[in-house]
């Protein structure tokens, strides 16, 4: 990898691309640029430090920037928001599971008259969704093309299921499947494969994908300069384009020129450099969130569990297949092979326990959001998920005795909601026009045309999958829609 400092940075004439923040969103564009313009001259700005898989091994950490420490809590808003500040982003920090969204996914708006339609389609995310599961080397079975079309043979072959998911593959409704996921199967050159040890966010044998273990050509690109320690502050926008990117290192402050702009500074911190640079858009840092985890413990009388290949083996989505209602949002299912509650306390039963994690989809809300109050934190209010979420997380829990009717269910045991999944979504909402949204389809900035926000933040509704795997999707076809 090519560091630069700040100087060097910003001393510079100009570069062709600057590229703000080193995560999924960020360096997913940066690949499919750098096929299609191998010797544009491109700057990455990452406000935290180069914390290599050995440094976060041996600290138990991701950053030594913790994110607590880079935004306020508004009023009565203590709810927590997780994520990695530092070389490579989330992709340090994630579990890997790449589940794609669902057709009914994209028109949430149309369908329940709550929240927002995506500008775009499942249709138009088949081809990047297909190529990424390669690039990723994503496990999983082809068996969820059924749900999912145009699911292809994925490159690994999926982990080992439990005896309970075995069971519901066999005996269920026909929606239960192998949790297609970014951690191998089968080793890869230095990568182990997966062996279930459930530390994900520090995978010891480097079987989960992130950047430093898959991303090393995208970012050791002889094209490509990195300034790590760089805070970007604020855009400068003339005549509706970004002029220059403004940033401090060590309480100094300079100045990066650029003739594009990549934004993926995460769905907190991208909205906040937008607000200090009075960027417009419709509900700019507005409409923040992230889909419900709620955790279930189903009793089992006489199955052991715990005899699955990785963490979360399988997903179940009888309930996306059921059709969208305008009474309860959607939710899936995912079987964990972890001992997320330990184990049974009678003898000889310690094992006959299911832990099901939900994920229920929210629908957006203007009055959650970042805001700006001058100081040099976002300040980050959130109300707590609608009703529309909370009743979709009581028809899940309700329909459990159905939907896994195969299954020797003693008892169900609801262990609650937890504070945050590290799915932060929403903030600068793509859409149609500048009275309806920040962004457009190919994610450029309505207001500021040489800027192109990637990541997360861009998401309209948040859906009930894991959104990363349509967050590196959307990266590929933005530069696409941009450069052909
Ligand atoms: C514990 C955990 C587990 C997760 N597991 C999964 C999973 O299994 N599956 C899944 O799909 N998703 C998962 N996620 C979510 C996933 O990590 C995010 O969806 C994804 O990383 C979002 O990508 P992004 O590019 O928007 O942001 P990030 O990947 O977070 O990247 C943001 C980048 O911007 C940098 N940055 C921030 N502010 C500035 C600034 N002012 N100047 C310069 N740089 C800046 C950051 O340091 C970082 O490099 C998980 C998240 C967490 C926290
Ligand atoms: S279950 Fe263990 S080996 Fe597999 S990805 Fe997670 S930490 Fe790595």
């Amino acid at each position: 990898m090519k560091f630069v400092s700040p100087e060097q940075a910003s001393a510079e004439t100009g570069w062709d691309v600057v590229i703000i923040g080193s995560g999924f969103g960020s360096l997913f564009f940066l690949k499919r640029y750098l096929e299609k313009r191998p010797a544009d001259r491109i700057l990455i700005l990452e406000r935290g430090r180069n914390n290599s898989t050995e440094w976060q091994l041996e600290n138990r950490l991701n950053s030594d920037i913790p994110p607590e420490e880079t935004y306020i809590h508004g009023e009565g808003s203590g709810k927590p928001w997780d994520f990695t500040i530092g070389l490579g982003g989330s992709t340090n920090c994630w579990w890997g599971l790449t589940p794609r969204m669902h057709p009914s996914d994209f028109k949430v708006g149309t369908s329940t008259g709550k929240g927002a339609d995506w500008p775009i389609d499942y249709d138009d995310l088949v081809p990047y969704w297909q190529e990424l599961e390669q690039v990723m080397l994503i496990a999983g079975s082809s068996d969820i093309g059924r749900v999912y079309p145009g699911t292809e043979n994925y490159p690994q072959p999926a982990h080992q299921l439990t005896t309970a998911d075995e069971i519901m593959v066999r005996e269920g409704n026909g929606n239960h499947f192998p949790m297609p996921t970014a951690k191998l199967s089968r080793s890869v050159g230095a990568r182990g494969r997966c062996c279930s040890t459930a530390k994900c966010n520090l995978c010891p044998v480097g079987a989960k994908f992130t950047a430093f273990n898959a991303m090393q050509d995208t970012l050791s690109h002889p094209s490509v300069s990195i300034a790590v320690g760089c805070e970007v502050t604020h855009l400068d926008v003339t005549g509706g384009s970004v002029s220059a990117v403004n940033f401090k290192h060590a309480g100094r402050e300079y100045a990066a020129k650029s003739d594009l702009c990549v934004l993926g500074a995460n769905a907190i911190h991208s909205p906040f450099i937008f607000q200090r640079s009075g960027i417009a858009g419709h509900g700019v840092g507005r409409y923040l969130g992230e889909k419900m985890l709620a955790d279930v413990e189903v009793m089992l009388g006489g199955l052991d569990h715990f005899d699955g290949g990785t963490d979360s083996t399988a997903i179940n989505v009888s309930i996306l297949e059921e059709g969208r209602s305008a009474e309860f949002a959607n939710s899936i299912y995912l079987v964990k092979n972890n001992l997320l509650h330990g184990l049974r306390l009678e003898p000889g039963r310690w094992r006959q326990t299911l832990p099901i994690t939900l994920y229920v989809e929210d629908v957006f809300d203007y009055e959650n959001g970042v805001f700006d109050d001058g100081s040099d934190k976002p300040v980050v209010r959130f109300n707590g998920w609608s009703d529309y979420a909370m009743a979709g997380l009581d028809h899940a829990i309700a329909r459990i005795p159905d939907i896994f009717a195969p299954l020797p269910i003693e008892d169900i045991l609801v262990h609650g909601i937890k504070p945050t999944l590290g799915h932060i979504q929403g903030s600068l909402r793509m859409g149609w026009s500048i009275e309806d949204s920040v962004v457009d389809a190919g994610m450029i900035a309505h207001a500021a045309r040489n800027l192109c926000v990637v990541g997360t933040s861009v998401f309209p509704t948040p859906a009930s999958a894991n959104p990363t795997l349509t967050a590196a999707a959307l990266s590929y076809r933005a530069v696409d829609q941009m450069l052909g």
